[in-house]
């Protein structure tokens, strides 16, 4: 099998991995890939969000499987792109992507659905209808940007002014581009995040293990927030009762809404949900896998990912083939100094090797290139190191005493991966 995983971040270096160690995979290639990437496959120089070279190179190379990482490339068309040429893809079409392309749109589809989900007080598509809105909602409202914003889109704000300069900030000074034109004003729900993300073929799913993430730069929550500073994946998360009530109050309702409204959905679905205290509810969808959740959770793989997403792409998903390791696992990420804010690239990294060596531990690439001989940073987060382990801490011991052997100008990592529990009061990716 030939294989195009699209995307070049940390996630797609997991699946680029894993996809390796199946046995009937014979190439594949990555656009862009990152330097990592470079080492186990053919990293070709095309934009991930660009689907027309997507579609030419696809084209060139004819793949038999196609992987798309990154929301940009679904929420554009591309899987409708290659449908419409039958080619094998793994990702939702362009009107199912909109459960993460629009707010609106999700949370219309949750209301239609009697989906649990939190109050939305209104949607407004000018910044003074949204202005006029804040003397009718409770505090703290949130504020969500109804399109794709890196991350940024969304505002827990505590009170009318901050929710005013959001506003502002979004509407009128367009600082999150075209994704802040409409917001959504809604209920702010309280209790602990979860992340429930599953496969699947439109018909059939299949859970994958939990996983949590730690969205903010700095030990014990502190810090702006963050793509993700490290995720961890352990049964503990989730114990049977709650994945049953997960499943048959939110993922079952969820997959016939889709099937009811005439959504066929095909690919990854990430279901971001709050544990509250009336139950879980659904913060937002993704149409993708999070990263860094993707690295800790295919570290734990023990099936052909290639074959059981070649079955997905197809509509054939036999859930009962995702076999995973017992355990744990966890993904430190190595970041680069000022990240989230601004930060310098170009900085040689130091110790991959010595860290690889390591047992049971893969350093995953993010934000690296080639220069010259040496691997460089490039981006903010940089480098993914993860590890299994019979239990969490063991896991953890190998990716900290691998993260130890590396090193690179200003680089920064949280010390308690696996330990705080997440609070956040602004947006995730
Ligand atoms: P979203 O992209 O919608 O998941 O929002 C990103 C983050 O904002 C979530 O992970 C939560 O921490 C927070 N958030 C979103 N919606 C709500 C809500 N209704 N109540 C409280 N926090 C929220």
């Amino acid at each position: 099998m030939k294989i195009l995983v699209i995307g070049g971040g940390g996630r797609e270096h997991a699946l680029v991995w894993k996809l390796g160690q199946s046995a009937g995979v014979e190439k594949i290639w990555c656009a862009p890939g990152n330097a990592g990437m470079a080492q186990e496959a053919e990293c070709v120089v095309v934009d991930a969000g660009g689907v027309t070279g997507l579609v030419a190179f696809a084209e060139k190379v004819k793949p038999d499987l196609t992987v798309v990482g990154p929301e940009l490339p679904l929420v554009n068309g591309l899987v409708d792109e290659f449908l419409a040429r039958k080619w094998a893809v793994v990702g939702p079409d362009k009107k199912a992507a909109q459960l993460e392309g629009s707010k609106i749109f999700a949370k219309e589809f949750l209301q239609r659905h009697n989906i649990p989900t939190a109050e939305m007080y209104g949607a407004h598509d000018s910044a003074g209808g949204a202005y006029g809105a804040l003397c009718a909602v409770d505090w703290p409202v949130v504020i969500k940007a109804d399109g794709l914003c890196a991350g940024k889109g969304v505002f827990v704000a505590p009170n009318p002014d901050a929710a005013t300069d959001f506003i502002e900030r979004v509407m009128e000074k367009n600082e999150l581009g075209d994704g802040g034109k409409r917001v959504m004003l809604e209920e702010a729900l309280e209790g602990e995040e979860l992340s429930f993300i599953l496969l699947t073929d439109g018909e059939r799913y299949a859970p994958l293990v939990p996983t949590r993430d730690h969205k903010r730069a700095f030990d014990n929550n502190q810090g702006p927030n963050t793509g993700g500073m490290g995720a961890y994946s352990s049964a503990q998360l989730l114990p049977a009762d709650l994945r049953d009530m997960i499943e048959k109050t939110i993922v079952e309702p969820t997959m016939n809404g889709l099937a009811a409204d005439g959504i066929p959905y095909q690919g990854f679905l990430y279901v971001g949900l709050m544990l509250t205290k009336d139950g879980p509810k659904v913060l937002e969808f993704n149409c993708r896998l999070g990263d860094p959740e993707t690295q800790a959770i295919l570290a734990r793989v023990d099936f052909d990912l290639a074959e059981v997403l070649a079955d997905a792409a197809g509509g054939k998903l036999k859930p009962e083939k995702m076999k995973w390791k017992g355990g744990a696992s966890a993904c430190v990420v190595l970041a680069s100094g000022g990240y989230p804010g601004k930060f310098d690239t170009g900085k040689e990294i130091l110790g991959l090797a010595d860290a690889a060596r390591v047992p049971d531990v893969k350093v995953l690439h993010a934000g690296t290139r080639l220069a010259g001989d040496l691997i460089v940073t490039s981006g903010g987060r940089v480098l993914g190191v993860t590890a299994t382990g019979d239990t969490l801490s063991a896991a953890l011991e190998k990716a900290y005493e691998a993260t130890g052997k590396i090193q690179f100008d200003g680089m920064h990592y949280r010390r308690d991966i696996g330990k705080a529990h997440q609070q956040s009061s602004a947006a995730g990716d």
